[in-house]
């Protein structure tokens, strides 16, 4: 058996007054024809990342519109996932080369995931399977009465062709795939049926409800941000693409202008992961020493709800990242009203249309320039964020996300 992640249970019902009312309505319309209907999604981590994030809401709304769904996740040690993670990267177009080795650790595991799935998924309806960690356990797989998909949720736009190549003939199991934009569709898809939507946030998580005020600011003092003096945040895994040290580099750029300025830079070490340890301690060297930045992980407690009052409380939030999928953290900065710097990137301009949520940059000097702006003009940063909440209610919260599914699913049981 693979591992169920366990999830809570929610009702649509009290996404009324939150999300647009249309879409809730459509959702009922939608899933008419799949109540009763099994599926699965499958993934590495049960935390730490965007996918998580997105099927421990996903999931439990599934649930409440009658599609009995389970999440379970894909069994690993630390050598699978070192590979897993040269694999995402190459992906994504990094250098390198996938070594006979690599491979053979890559598909024993596979293996051995595919036949853990074979004993407990026979009557599954329809199986999405999210990224490339576990993507070759449709190939694998004897299970050909379900319908698979593969959601991939990175940037395969330029994949090395050594990573490429290797995976793409396993994906030919595959019924319908999804990207998150049409630039990520790789070249040669071996899947026709190729769907194209982005992810989306949960208003209601604890990651995005609102805080009482005195309650987020007492809850970042207890982390030693001082809730007096400005702040700026980012949030993300460590990785390189999410480039933090680019981050620090602006933010030193700007220190001189603004003495009193805090930098907060949160990022979670998941098991998946295992370069996350790495780049933790080239963050941790460039910073030594300065007492107003603060390097925050899950490790030492800081959490969803943490992450919603750092992402309320900061002046803001940036996201340089370099090359990235979506970036759920920039929809959830601007839900919370809070001006984001993006990477011009991924799924990062789609969130931040010209001035609405933000600004997009290319470098360093772009994101120091921006900071110093609007720090100084608080006004226009309040303006950017309160015109990027609309912007994300109507595109980024979770029942567009699950009507798009409802699509798919609908199609695909035709
Ligand atoms: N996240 C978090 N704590 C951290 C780092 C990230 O809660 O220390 C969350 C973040 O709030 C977001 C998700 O993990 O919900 C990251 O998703 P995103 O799409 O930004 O990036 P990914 O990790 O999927 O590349």
């Amino acid at each position: 058996m693979l591992d169920i992640v366990d999830v809570g249970k929610r009702s649509l019902a009290s996404y009324r007054g939150v999300a647009p009312d249309e879409q809730l309505d459509e959702l009922v319309h939608l899933s008419e024809h799949l109540r009763g209907a099994r599926c699965m999604h499958v993934n590495a981590t049960s935390y730490g990342g965007g996918v998580s994030e997105i099927l421990r809401s996903l999931v439990p709304l599934y649930n409440d519109l009658g599609i009995t769904t389970d999440w379970k996740l894909i069994h690993g040690d630390e050598e699978f996932f070192q590979v897993t993670k040269r694999i995402h990267n190459g992906l994504q177009g990094a250098p390198g080369e996938l070594t006979e080795k690599d491979k053979a650790v890559y598909l024993a595991n596979a293996q051995r995931n595919a036949s853990r799935l074979i004993s407990d998924s026979e009557d599954y309806d329809f199986i999405f399977v999210h990224d490339p960690q576990p993507a070759v356990l449709a190939a694998l797989s004897s299970l050909r009465e379900s319908r698979w998909i593969w959601r991939c949720h990175i940037d395969t736009s330029h994949p090395n062709p050594s990573y490429w190549e290797f995976l793409a003939p396993f994906l030919t199991a595959y019924d319908a795939a999804v990207f998150t934009l049409d630039d990520f569709i790789p070249p040669e898809l071996p899947i026709r049926d190729v769907h194209v939507y982005p992810p989306c946030i949960d208003p209601l998580s604890p990651k995005n409800h609102p805080l009482p005020e005195k309650l987020t600011k007492d809850l970042l003092e207890w982390i030693g941000i001082r809730t007096h003096r400005p702040l700026v945040t980012q949030v993300g895994r460590f990785d390189l693409w999410k480039d933090p040290l680019g981050v620090v580099r602006a933010y030193q750029r700007v220190r001189p202008h603004v003495p009193d300025l805090q930098l907060a830079l949160v990022g979670s070490l998941a098991l998946d992961d295992p370069e996350g340890w790495d780049v933790y301690k080239e963050v941790r060297s460039a910073t030594a020493g300065d007492s107003l930045i603060h390097v925050l992980t899950n490790l030492v407690g800081v959490g969803n709800v943490e992450v919603n009052a750092l992402q309320s409380i900061s002046d803001v939030v940036i996201q340089k990242s370099i090359r990235e999928g979506f970036g759920l953290t920039v929809s959830e900065a601007v839900w919370k009203g809070t001006p984001v710097i993006g990477g011009r990137v991924g799924g990062i301009p789609l969130q931040l249309p010209e001035g609405t949520g933000g600004v997009l940059v290319d470098t360093i000097e772009e994101c120091a320039e921006h900071m110093l702006r609007l720090l100084r003009q608080p006004e226009e940063a309040r303006l950017l964020g309160e015109r990027g909440r609309e912007h994300v209610r109507q595109n980024f919260l979770m029942p567009r996300l699950l009507r798009d599914h409802l699509l798919l699913l609908n199609e695909l049981a035709a």
